[in-house]
């Protein structure tokens, strides 16, 4: 699972250490990598929930390799959290430009690093967080793994597939959106490259075929040529 996988780009090996053991501690998994090259291949195989994007790595720095990401149709919405050593407004204001979706001066308090990575991560990719979701009568718990539809006051628990519960999870939090298969593949399963896009009709056939006891199927609907989307009260 990658949604809530972050990726720490930073050289200096100590600081990259004291960033992952409190991610980890706050309930993340992290990488840790030491150049914006290296990020490229991890983010290239398999996108991370969010990145925090060291500015002064040694060749491509933080900021170019930000604005690279912001180009790319892929990684367009690639939440990055942006650190450096220099805390003058100038260098800010360039992070910010960069493409940065939040922006950190070290040296910075881990506990600060953590609140403002939920912070853009409840943003920018709710799905990589344990709230419960509500959409229509659906509401999903990640923290229970619990789905229940809601009508006229009586509820009925849903049983869905560890995939299918990830593919509603991305699909709730992302409601009225058309997904395409590959955004669904990148953001659900993390991986574009070694699945086939056909992986994905198999997994929405089982999610409506598991949201039909709640009579919920229809919310999962099919966009002709585009892919598929949430609807909180689908067409009759
Ligand atoms: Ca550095």
């Amino acid at each position: 699972m990658t949604t809530n996988r972050l990726l720490v780009v930073e050289d200096e090996s100590a600081i990259a250490e004291l960033i992952s053991i409190n991610l980890r501690h706050a309930g993340f998994a992290v990488d840790v990598v030491g150049s914006a090259e290296a990020a490229r291949v991890v983010v290239d195989r398999e996108l991370p929930g969010l990145v925090v994007l060291d500015w002064m790595l040694p060749g491509i720095s933080g900021a170019a390799l930000c604005r690279q990401w912001r180009a790319d149709p892929r990684t367009r919405d690639l939440p990055v959290i942006m650190l450096t050593a220099r805390a003058e407004e100038a260098d800010q204001v360039q992070g910010l430009e960069a493409g940065a979706d939040d922006y950190l001066a070290k040296p910075f308090s881990p506990r600060m690093l953590v609140a403002r990575i939920r912070a853009v991560l409840r943003r920018r990719a709710p799905q990589a967080l344990e709230d419960a979701v509500q959409v229509g009568v659906l509401r999903l718990d990640p923290a229970t793994h619990r789905v229940s539809s809601e009508r006229e006051g009586a509820a009925c628990e849903l049983r869905l597939g560890p995939t299918e519960f990830r593919l509603l999870h991305y699909l709730m939090t992302h409601p009225e959106r058309v997904h395409s298969r590959g955004q669904l593949l990148d953001r659900v399963w993390g991986d574009h490259v070694f699945i086939e896009e056909r992986t994905v009709d198999v997994h929405i056939k089982r999610l409506r075929e598991a949201l039909a006891p709640g009579e919920c199927a229809a919310m999962v609907e099919t966009v002709r040529g585009a892919g598929y989307r949430l609807v909180a009260r689908p067409a009759a």
